[in-house]
C-alpha cells in the first residue's frame, strides 16, 4: 500500500502539504529545493522565495550557522537519521526554534540525492519549559519575584510577592509593574533604570512601591533580563527584598554613629567632626572659638552606686541646666568619656575669649558644684566635682595642633590640672603642656628608680618641745635623681596614681625601721623617741599592711612603740568605718597614729573623737600666717590645741620658721615644733651627729635662744 502511494507522486505531494510539520527537502549542498504547506504557513515565505538558496546561511540566525553545516555534513557522512534543533528564521527575520528530524535519499546507486528536513514548532514549547523554569525558580526563593514578558508584561509572581505588595498573582497578570509605582521615585531615576538594563543586563538598588492598601515600602530591587539565543530580551526578572525595617534601622544606625545612645547627646566622634569642622571655619574667617572639657568626677562614683541608667538621667539633667548658662552663646556639645563632656563656643568676639571663657567655666563650677539632685526620694545637694580644662581657637600655638584631636586633648590635659585649683577650671598654655612633658618624664624616671630603690634617702626632721629639746622626728623621702634631689611633693604625688607608692613607703618603713635599731644602737633613742612615717591612703589601706607591719617588728616588738603612722584626712573620708577597723588593727601592734596637715581638709570634730588618733599635726599654712598675728589663725590653732587637749593628744606645729611664730605657738600653749627654725630634714648621718653633740636639755634653737 504505502508503495503503491510512494509510486504515485501527485499523492506524495499531497500528502506532504497536508502534513502539520515543516517538510523541507534540501540537496546534497544544501540548497532548499522544496517545502511544504506547513513550512510556508510557519516562514511566511513563498516557495519561490525559497528555493534554491541555501538552508543555513540564508535561513538560519547567524550565530547558528556554522553549527547547523556541521550537523549537515554530519549527516551526508554518516548517513543516519539525525535529530537536531535550531531556528529557521521566518521570512520578517523572526526566529522560530524548530526540532528537525533529518533523513537522507539515496540514487540507484547509492549516492545521496536529497535530505527530508521534517520540523516541528517547539517555539512556544521552549519558552513555556523556560518560564516554567522560571517559574521553579520563583517559587524556590524566599523573595518576592515579579517576572514580565519583554514588553514588561507581569506573567509571574511569587506567593513572596504578594505577602510583600498585598497584590496576588491574578491582581497583576497582564498587568505592568507601574501598579507598584509609589510616585516617590522621578523620571530621571526610570530613565537610568532602563539604562542600565540596556548595558549591563542588570539594575539594582533601593526603590520605593506602593502597597496594594496604600502605604509605601522600600525595597532593594535587582531586576535582570533573560535573553534567548538570538540575544532579544524575553523576560524581565526581578527580585527584591522589603527593606523597609531595614531603613528604620538604618535610622537608628545614623543615630547611633552620631549619638549617645542612652542619652542622645553627640557622640565623641560626632562631636570631634564637628569641632574639626568649626575649627577650620573659624580658622578661615578669623573668628574665636572656645573648647571646654568638662569632667563631673561625681559620676563616675554615682555609677558604682545607681548604676548607668540613674547616672544617665542625671546627666541629661546636668547638660540642659548647663546649657542654661549657656544661653544667649552659639554652642554646641557632646559626651566624650563616660563623665566627661566636650563644649565648643562659637564666633566668640576676638577680644573677649578669655572673659567669656571665664564667665562660662565660673557659672557650671557654680552649678556643677552645688548641685540639686533627688536620690533616694531625698532632694540634696552634691558636688559632683567639676574639672574644667579650656582651649581657644585658632590661637597662639602651631597650627598643627589645630585639629579636633589635639585640641580636646589639650582641653583634657588642662582639666586634669584644674584638680589642683580651687577655681576649678584651668586654661590650656604651653607652659601647661610643658609642665605635663615634664612630669610625664619624671613619670618614666621615677618608674626606673622603683625598680631599683637605689636612687632614694631617707631624712630625717626633727621635731622639738617648748624647751627645744628633741623628742622625735618625722622621716622623709628623697629622690636623688641625675645628682639633684627631687622634692617628695612632686614625685609623691606621681607614685599615688599607681601601687608604686606602696613599694615606696614600704622601704620608707624598712629604713625608718633599720635606722631606729641603729640610733638605739648608739644610745641616742633616749631623746629621738618617736619617729612618724608618712602613710599615703593607699598603703595605710592596703589589705596586706598589717601582716607586713607584723613582719617587720616581729624580731624586735619595742620598735612599734617607736613609730608613728602619719595620715591625713584622705585617708578616711570615703570610708570612715573600715578605716576605723585599720586604726585598731594598727595600735593593736602598739603603733601610735598621727593626723598629718590637720586643718587643711574637711577636718570635722566628730572624726576625731571617733577616731582615736595619738597626734594632731597643725598644718603649716596656719603656722605661716602666725608672722602677723594672723588673729584668725591664731583662733584657728587655739581651738585645735585645745580640742587636742580634751582628747588628750599630742600636738605638733608644722612649718615653724621664724621666732614670732614659735612665740605665738607657746603662746598657745602648744607642746611640740617642727620646722626649719630648728632644723631642715636631716640625713641620718647628720641626725646622729645632731643628737649626739646635743644633749637634750641644751638642744635650743639659736633664733629662739
Ligand atoms: P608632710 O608630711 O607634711 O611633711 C612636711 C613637709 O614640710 C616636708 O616637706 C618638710 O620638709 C616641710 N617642712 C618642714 N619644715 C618646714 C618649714 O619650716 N617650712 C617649710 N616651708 N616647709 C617645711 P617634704 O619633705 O618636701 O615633703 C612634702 C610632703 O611629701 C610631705 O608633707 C608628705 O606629705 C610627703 N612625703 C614626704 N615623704 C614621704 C614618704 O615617705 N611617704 C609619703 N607617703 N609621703 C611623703
Ligand atoms: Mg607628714
Ligand atoms: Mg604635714
Amino acid at each position: 500500500m504505502l508503495q503503491s502511494i510512494c509510486q504515485n507522486p501527485q499523492l506524495v505531494e499531497t500528502v506532504l502539504h497536508t502534513v502539520d510539520s515543516l517538510v523541507i527537502v534540501l540537496d546534497k549542498d544544501g540548497i532548499v529545493r522544496a517545502m511544504n504547506a506547513a513550512a510556508v504557513a510557519f516562514t511566511h515565505y513563498d516557495p519561490e522565495e525559497v528555493v534554491g538558496r541555501y538552508h543555513w546561511s540564508d535561513f538560519v540566525p547567524a550565530k547558528e550557522q556554522d553549527k547547523v553545516e556541521r550537523l549537515f555534513k554530519s549527516l551526508l557522512k554518516k548517513r543516519t537519521v539525525q535529530n537536531v534543533e535550531h531556528h529557521w528564521l521566518t521570512k520578517e527575520g523572526n526566529p522560530l526554534l524548530v526540532k528537525w528530524h533529518n533523513t537522507v535519499i539515496t540514487d540507484e546507486h547509492d549516492e545521496i540525492e536529497y535530505v527530508i528536513a521534517t520540523g516541528v514548532n517547539i517555539t512556544d514549547q521552549a519558552r513555556l519549559a523556560e518560564e516554567l523554569k522560571i517559574s521553579s525558580k520563583v517559587v524556590e526563593t524566599g523573595d518576592p519575584v515579579l517576572i514580565t514578558d519583554a514588553a514588561l508584561r507581569i506573567i509571574k509572581v511569587n506567593e513572596a510577592f504578594t505577602r510583600v505588595t498585598g497584590y496576588s498573582e491574578a491582581d497583576v497578570l497582564g498587568q505592568t509593574p507601574r501598579i507598584l509605582s509609589s510616585g516617590a521615585h522621578d523620571q530621571t531615576f526610570y530613565e537610568n533604570m532602563w539604562q542600565s538594563l540596556q548595558t549591563s543586563g542588570c539594575w539594582a538598588g533601593e526603590i520605593t512601591n506602593r502597597h496594594k492598601s496604600g502605604h509605601y515600602f522600600t525595597e532593594y530591587m535587582r531586576i535582570s533580563t533573560l535573553h534567548d539565543n538570538e540575544g532579544q530580551v524575553t523576560h524581565y526578572v526581578s527580585s527584591f527584598i522589603d527593606i523597609s525595617a531595614a531603613k528604620a534601622n538604618e535610622q537608628k544606625l545614623r543615630f547611633l554613629a552620631r549619638f549617645d545612645s542612652q542619652t542622645g547627646i553627640a557622640n565623641r566622634d560626632y562631636f570631634t567632626r564637628k569641632l574639626d569642622q568649626t575649627i577650620q571655619s573659624h580658622q578661615q574667617n578669623r573668628q574665636k572659638g572656645l573648647l571646654f572639657y568638662l569632667r563631673l568626677g561625681f559620676l563616675e562614683k554615682m555609677e558604682a552606686h545607681y548604676g548607668n541608667a540613674f547616672v544617665d538621667t542625671v546627666i541629661l539633667k546636668v547638660l540642659h541646666d548647663v546649657e542654661h548658662t549657656l544661653a544667649g552663646y552659639q554652642y554646641f556639645l557632646g559626651r566624650i568619656t563616660g563623665s566627661g563632656f566636650g563644649i565648643c563656643i562659637l564666633n566668640v568676639p576676638r577680644t573677649a575669649g578669655l572673659k567669656t571663657a571665664t564667665q562660662i567655666a565660673r557659672s557650671v563650677v557654680e552649678l556643677t558644684r552645688h548641685y540639686p539632685l533627688a536620690i533616694d526620694e531625698e532632694d540634696e545637694f552634691f558636688n559632683l566635682y567639676p574639672e574644667i580644662g579650656i582651649c581657644t581657637f585658632p590661637d597662639a600655638y602651631d597650627a598643627s595642633s589645630l585639629d579636633a584631636e589635639a585640641m580636646l586633648h589639650h582641653a583634657l590635659i588642662a582639666s586634669q590640672k584644674s584638680r589642683d585649683k580651687k577655681e576649678c577650671y584651668e586654661f590650656y598654655s604651653s607652659a601647661l603642656q610643658r609642665a605635663v612633658d615634664e612630669s610625664h618624664k619624671l613619670e618614666v624616671a621615677l618608674n626606673h628608680a622603683i625598680q631599683k630603690l637605689d636612687e632614694f634617702e631617707l631624712h630625717h626632721q626633727p621635731q622639738f618641745d617648748a624647751c627645744g629639746r628633741v623628742t622625735g622626728g618625722e622621716a622623709l623621702i628623697r629622690w636623688k635623681h641625675n645628682g639633684k634631689l627631687v622634692s617628695p611633693g612632686l614625685f609623691i604625688p606621681l607614685a599615688e596614681k599607681t601601687d608604686d607608692i606602696i613599694t615606696i613607703n614600704r622601704w620608707v618603713f624598712k629604713q625608718a625601721v633599720a635606722q631606729l635599731h641603729a640610733l638605739d644602737e648608739g644610745g641616742l633613742l633616749t631623746q629621738y623617741r618617736s619617729l612618724s612615717v608618712n602613710f599615703s591612703p593607699k598603703c595605710i589601706m592596703a589589705a596586706d599592711l598589717v601582716t607586713f607591719l607584723q613582719n617587720e617588728i616581729e624580731r624586735t616588738p619595742w620598735v612599734a612603740q617607736r613609730i608613728k603612722l602619719e595620715v591625713t584626712e584622705s585617708s578616711f573620708i570615703h570610708d570612715i568605718d573600715a578605716f576605723k577597723q585599720r586604726l585598731a588593727e594598727i595600735k593593736t601592734l602598739g603603733f601610735k597614729v598621727s593626723i598629718d596637715d590637720f586643718g587643711t581638709g574637711y577636718s570635722s570634730l566628730s572624726y576625731l573623737t571617733e577616731l582615736e588618733f595619738d597626734e594632731i599635726k597643725i598644718d603649716q599654712s596656719f603656722v605661716s600666717k602666725l608672722n602677723q598675728r594672723c588673729e584668725k589663725s591664731c583662733r584657728v590653732i587655739k581651738s585645735i590645741i585645745s580640742i587636742a587637749k580634751a582628747l588628750n593628744v599630742n600636738v605638733v606645729a608644722e612649718g615653724v620658721e621664724t621666732a614670732i611664730q614659735l612665740e605665738v605657738l607657746k603662746e598657745l600653749q602648744c607642746a611640740h615644733f617642727q620646722g626649719f627654725l630648728f632644723s631642715k630634714p636631716l640625713p641620718v648621718n647628720e641626725l646622729t651627729t645632731l643628737l649626739a653633740r646635743n644633749p637634750p636639755s641644751t638642744l635650743v634653737p639659736a633664733s629662739a635662744a
